[in-house]
This record gives structure tokens, C-alpha cells and sequence, in this order.
């Protein structure tokens, strides 16, 4: 196998950090380390990318990374890090940061907090979809619609997630996704105002972090779910206010990327190379080219599934 990267979302205690799809606890994370050290070196984030940029990675190097700046990785996995000695990369998405609350991830968090099953979840969207105008036309595409093709690089998602997903990013696409989900929240009566702090590190976080040894890199501003599909001035948008906000936090600019979603395309090379990033991550292990800003990065879920334990 290739060098590469672990990626790691989201974590849970059962207490502050609720339970959701595909979170996992801090003993958990302990016994993927313990599997990693095993398997693989595990670099810190430093050596990785050093070694990344001089071609010298051997095939059992890998390093942690962490996405999405959320405040249940700085408080649950970055303390047994410290207890491991591991510097990982953290790869930060800005506008929360300027108070913008993100959808994706409020509404990954109403699934989790107001629903006992995914399922569940994915019963009451469709029956909010019902009485929305866009109805007729999300039967119709499902019609002809197999979800074992759909989004088939990730083994770990249920035929009910590909269904969703397929709803979500090709039917309805952002903008009516987001109407339904915010009529969603409102007849739940959710509190947006107090999701901010729980849901997402500061900026004193961020800059322990740096601190402490680890690597921040860039993530874009607002996480597209489709960076591709954005022009090549909305992708520099993107990607330079997400360096600009980073660098004032950091007092340097930011060396390393990954790609929201695993969403980029020419452009957004073009993008990161005027912006002088050096390297960068996707969020899979598919074309394992080891371009360089195309890192491959097996997901959490994967090992634990190799390591035989229930994602
Ligand atoms: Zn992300």
C-alpha cells in the first residue's frame, strides 16, 4: 500500500458529544492507533510532509488528519494524541470563524440529536419532501434509480445513505436541499444560536493546535460539497479567505489542504498552486497517483472494518 493519510471526523462521549452516523468514541480511537502502530509508522504531520515533498515516504508511512475543525475532535481525540505523542494534520473550513453556522454540519447534528436511527431521519425528509412542490420530481428520478452504483467508492454507506445522498446532491442540489432541511428544523423547533460553540473549535483551539506541533491546513471557507462544480474565481474565493482568515489565526500561511468532500478539479490545482499550498489530500484511496496535491486518504470506517469491529 501507499503512503497515505487517516481521516477522522467525528467523535462522541455520550455526554457533551452525541452519538451520530459514524462517530466514534476516544476508546475506539484508541484501539485504531494501537492497529495503525501495528500495521504502519505513523508520522507526524511534519515529517510526513517533508518527507511527502522530498519523495521519500515509504510504502507503511502514514499520518493522522482531521477535518472540519470540530470542537468533539479538539476535546475527545486531541487529548489522547497528546497521550500518543501523535502531531496530525487538522484541515480548518473558516466561515464558522466569521459566525456563519454551516448547514452540513447543523444538519448532521439535528439527524444524530432528534432522531434514534438514521432511518428515522431519512423517513421524516421524505415526508417533508411530500409536501414540498419538488414531490413529482423526486419520485420520478427515483424511478430508475439503483443505489448499489451510486457512490460506490464508499463500501461503508447503507442503500438508504446512497438514496439520500443521491436525493440531496443531484436532485434537489444545495439550495432546495437547504429549504427543505430549514423547514425541517423549524417545525422541530431547533435552537440554531447555541450549535455554534458546541459544534465547532475556536480560534484559541486552532492556534494550540499550531503551537503544539500539529499542521493546519486549508479546508476552503463555507465547505462546498461540490468544489468542482464552482468557477475558477468562486474556488479562488474559496480557497483565499480560507488562507487569509488561517494566516491571521496562525501568524503564517497554512502549507497543506485537503479537498472538502473530495470535490476538486484542474481549477482548483490552478487555485492552490497560485495560493502556494504545497500539499494536499483527497478523501479516498481511489487513483493513488500521489500527485501532489492528491493525496490518498483511507477513512476511519475503512480500518475498523479491517480491524473486524462494527462502524
Ligand atoms: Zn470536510
Amino acid at each position: 500500500m501507499k503512503p497515505h493519510g487517516i481521516m477522522f471526523h467525528h467523535f462522541h462521549d455520550d455526554y457533551k458529544h452525541i452519538r451520530g452516523q459514524g462517530s466514534i468514541s476516544t476508546d475506539t480511537f484508541e484501539l485504531i492507533i494501537s492497529y495503525l502502530q501495528k500495521n504502519y509508522t505513523i508520522l507526524s504531520a511534519d515529517e510526513w510532509m517533508d518527507k511527502a515533498l522530498c519523495k521519500t515516504l515509504n510504502d507503511n508511512e502514514i499520518c493522522l488528519t482531521f477535518d472540519d475543525n470540530l470542537l468533539c475532535q479538539y476535546e475527545l481525540a486531541y487529548p489522547v494524541l497528546k497521550k500518543y505523542n501523535i502531531k496530525a494534520f487538522w484541515f480548518v473550513y473558516t466561515s464558522p470563524f466569521k459566525g456563519e453556522l454551516e448547514k452540513v454540519e447543523i444538519y448532521r447534528y439535528f439527524r444524530s440529536a432528534y432522531f434514534q436511527e438514521i432511518n428515522e431521519f431519512y423517513d421524516s425528509f421524505y415526508n417533508f419532501i411530500e409536501k414540498t412542490e419538488f414531490n413529482s420530481e423526486v419520485k420520478k428520478a427515483l424511478e430508475n434509480f439503483s443505489p448499489e452504483s451510486y457512490l460506490s467508492d464508499f463500501s461503508f454507506y447503507t442503500n438508504e445513505d446512497r438514496i439520500f445522498r443521491f436525493v440531496r446532491d443531484q436532485i434537489l442540489k444545495p439550495r432546495r436541499y437547504f429549504i427543505v432541511m430549514d423547514s425541517m428544523l423549524k417545525d422541530y423547533n431547533v435552537e440554531l444560536n447555541l450549535l455554534r460553540e458546541k459544534l465547532w473549535m475556536s480560534k484559541e483551539n486552532i492556534k494550540e493546535l499550531h503551537i503544539e506541533g500539529h499542521r493546519i491546513g486549508l479546508h476552503s471557507h463555507t465547505h462546498p460539497t461540490s468544489v468542482a462544480s464552482l468557477s475558477f474565481n468562486d474556488q479562488m474565493i474559496e480557497y483565499k479567505s480560507n488562507l487569509e482568515i488561517l494566516s491571521e489565526i496562525l501568524g503564517e500561511a497554512p502549507e497543506s489542504m485537503s479537498h472538502p468532500c473530495n470535490s476538486y478539479n484542474q481549477n482548483t490545482i490552478k487555485v492552490l498552486e497560485e495560493l502556494k499550498v504545497k500539499l494536499g489530500f483527497r478523501a479516498n484511496m481511489k487513483n493513488c497517483s500521489n500527485a501532489i496535491y492528491e493525496f490518498p486518504r483511507e477513512d476511519h470506517a475503512i480500518i475498523l472494518k479491517k480491524m473486524g469491529m462494527k462502524v
